[in-house]
């Protein structure tokens, strides 16, 4: 298989490289050539599959013969270590539960295989991998946590000074050893740009061997869509399936629409959003205006111009028509986001956190119109990572995780950055050169 830029370019990569350079040199995004297509009957047997079988044989259709056959099983072993519960909540409403892996969110889906598969290309490289991740709060948590001790790497994280809740800070500033923390004084956006600046700066890349770990990378996205069909094993496939995904730069949303590619049946997506309601907004007017981001209680999603929109772009062929048949968009503002949280919670003692609520209120809309449909919605994120928020919300005391303890008796370290490329580069030359 082979990968090509969202960005005109005749240009194609084979995987390992588009894992290793992360973004194309022309700045646009890799995609696959092709969607592979499972054929029919191989869904006939899905529900008799494990989650760690549907999720090897959708990552072998991507990787081909790339990473050989016992290695691809290790890593996905090493991927799939917990699992994604479907709980119906309401009838026909049913919350996939993303967030029982280290971090208590998808992206340890993402970031865990990623590491590996990263891992493993760079292990006869002469120089050591520097991994860049800006961050709005669980990249940072899942990537630095996947990557820790994998030898040849060091991570770096991006984050936007005081807009990270603080479990997740913690959860990137207290582990040492090949991570390093960069607290930005910015949004972030600022944090995203900084990295897409040093990509596009040639003579930093010749001296630092660069990569990126953001939904951008091809190895965070494709493991993504494991979960979708291991979701619709367990859905009765005579219904018709609608996921609601609670986006921010679209990854997930995007893994998703690989999934329906492959054969999988869902019969439609919701963008869920909070007030960063560029996608939404496109949905109604076919107008894309990327927007500087705001802030609001679902913080993992405060993305005003998400990257991955290039990718859904390409995939629909840049027809709206066939993108808005497939796709409805609705944005929700923080008082919905909190009075879903409490009505779930009152009705069904089911605690929502706060992006996981603006998933379960996309799919209740859309569900007022199309009664008829098995609904599931992504709850990204355990509720105690938004401990402050969902305990005022819902004026009860939630159980921190015991994995989570020990992130929270570690110290914070953290080096404090302007949003400034110049400043950045030198920190990133000087720092790495000390780290392990
Ligand atoms: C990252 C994140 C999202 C948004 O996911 P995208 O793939 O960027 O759209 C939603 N919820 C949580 C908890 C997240 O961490």
């Amino acid at each position: 298989m082979k990968f090509y830029s969202t960005h005109p370019s005749h240009h194609k990569v084979s995987f390992r490289e588009a894992v290793i350079k992360g973004l194309a040199p022309n700045q646009g995004l890799y995609m696959p050539e092709r969607i592979p297509v499972f054929a029919k009957n191989y869904f006939d047997n899905l529900h008799k599959k494990t989650f760690q079988e549907i999720a090897f044989d959708v990552a072998r259709a991507f990787v081909e013969d790339e990473i050989p056959t016992d290695v691809l099983k290790a890593i996905i072993d090493q991927t799939v270590t917990f699992d994604a519960p479907l709980v119906e909540i309401e009838k026909n409403i049913f919350s996939l539960e993303l967030f029982h892996g280290p971090t208590l969110a998808f992206k340890d889906f993402g970031a865990r295989f990623m590491s590996q598969v990263l891992g493993y290309f760079v292990a006869n490289e002469k120089k050591e991998v520097i991994v860049l991740a800006a961050t709005s709060g669980d990249t940072g948590s899942a990537v630095a946590n996947g990557f820790l001790g994998v030898p040849h790497t060091k991570v770096v994280v991006l984050y936007p000074s005081g807009k990270v809740s603080d479990i997740q800070e913690k959860q990137f500033t207290t582990l040492g050893k090949n991570i390093l923390a960069l607290e930005v004084n910015g949004t972030f956006d600022d944090c995203q740009h900084l990295v897409k600046q040093a990509f596009a700066d040639p003579k930093l890349n010749e001296e630092l061997f660069l990569t990126s770990a953001n939904s951008i990378n091809i190895a965070r996205l494709i493991p993504q869509a494991f979960y979708y069909f291991y979701a619709g094993s367990r859905i009765s496939q005579k219904q018709n399936i609608v996921f609601s995904v609670p986006s921010g730069n679209f990854g997930n949303l995007t893994a998703g629409l690989f999934a329906k590619r492959m054969g999988l049946p869902i019969s439609h997506f919701i963008a869920s959003t909070n007030a960063n309601d560029s996608v939404p907004l496109f949905l109604k007017t076919k107008y894309f205006e990327p927007k500087p981001s705001v802030a609001t209680l679902s913080n993992a999603m405060d993305v005003g111009n998400p990257s991955n929109f290039a990718r859904i772009l390409n995939l629909f062929e840049h027809h709206f028509n066939l993108l808005a048949s497939e796709i409805s968009g609705y944005a929700f503002s923080d008082e919905q986001t909190q009075s879903a949280m409490r009505s779930v919670f009152k009705q069904s003692g089911y605690v929502l956190d706060p992006h996981g609520a603006v998933g379960y209120l996309g799919l209740k809309k859309y569900q007022s119109k199309n009664p008829q449909t098995a609904g599931v919605f992504l709850e990204t994120a355990h509720p105690t990572k938004f401990k402050e928020v969902v305990e005022s919300t819902l004026q009860t005391q939630i159980v921190v995780p015991e994995k989570i303890q020990t992130f929270l008796l570690g110290t914070k370290k953290s080096i404090l950055l302007p949003a400034n490329y110049e400043a950045f580069k030198e920190v990133l030359k000087n720092e790495t050169l000390m780290m392990q």
